[in-house]
């Protein structure tokens, strides 16, 4: 195989695992009212899909992983958001941990 059609498969194979992780992370949020575990499911899935493509999870969908339990944040029911200094303070209630993000203004 060429290089250039080996990089071609390559970013194939980034575009789909990408778009399996939006799916996943779609689901996650609609089955988390209903049935938390299952968006802990899901977010393993994701976690998965990433590590073995060696592509790093989109930002949106990072921010609603817990970086220390991995437990699905949802704004209201397990995770409390908060601005401080600049930056965007997220309370993990499961694991009683925060992360933080700089602050930028959001679209
Ligand atoms: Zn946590």
């Amino acid at each position: 195989m060429s290089k250039m059609a080996r990089k071609q498969q390559k970013n194939l194979i980034q575009d789909i695992a990408a778009q399996r992780m939006w799916r996943l992370f779609e689901l996650a949020k609609r089955e988390y009212a209903e049935q938390p575990d299952r968006s802990e499911r899901y977010v393993q899935l994701i976690r998965n899909i990433s590590m073995r493509n060696r592509i790093t999870i989109p930002r949106e969908i990072k921010r609603s992983i817990c970086k220390h339990c991995y437990a699905f944040l949802m704004p209201g029911k397990n995770a409390r958001y908060r601005l401080k200094e600049g930056f965007i303070v997220i309370s993990c209630q499961r694991c009683g941990k925060e992360m933080r993000y700089p602050y930028k203004r959001l679209k």
